[in-house]
């Protein structure tokens, strides 16, 4: 079971921004730069070209809706957007808010307070536009 199972599963807290029945969006715990999210498939998967097209499709759905709300929440030139799993071998999309190119590098990180990440994850939270989905996969 991967550690964002245990999260989805409510086993393991995280600063949560988003949920539907088959997605989840909240804070990296090691960010790259303030406001950088994770949007996570309820349903366990490894790799990102592994799933169904309809899956990937609704994933990006789902991050783009939570990249809109990083827009308007964070200070940011742009939302930049990377897959990666080497570490964490469940799908999940990484939104950073960039201001320059170091933000989208894996070797800079910052420093949150435990207020900090609450503030933040509260701000994108309330940016964030809810819209039903009735998939079953
Ligand atoms: P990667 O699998 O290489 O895409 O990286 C996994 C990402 O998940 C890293 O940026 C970690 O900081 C992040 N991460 C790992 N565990 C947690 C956790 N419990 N809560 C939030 N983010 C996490």
């Amino acid at each position: 079971m991967s550690v964002f199972t245990k999260i989805i599963n409510g086993e393991i807290p995280c600063y949560k921004i988003a949920e539907d029945d088959h997605f989840i969006a909240f804070l990296d715990i090691n960010p790259n730069a303030k406001g950088h999210t994770l949007v996570v498939p309820k349903k366990e998967e490894n790799k990102i070209f592994d799933l169904s097209k309809e899956a990937y499709k609704d994933l990006m759905d789902f991050s783009y809706r939570v990249a809109k709300a990083l827009e308007k929440a964070v200070p940011n030139n742009r939302i930049g957007m990377s897959v990666i799993g080497l570490e964490v071998p469940h799908v999940h999309v990484h939104l950073i808010p960039l201001n320059s190119m170091v933000d989208i590098q894996f070797t800079q990180k910052v420093t949150l307070t435990n207020e900090e990440f609450i503030s933040l994850a509260n701000g994108i939270a309330s940016k964030f536009e809810y819209m039903t989905f009735n998939k079953d996969y």
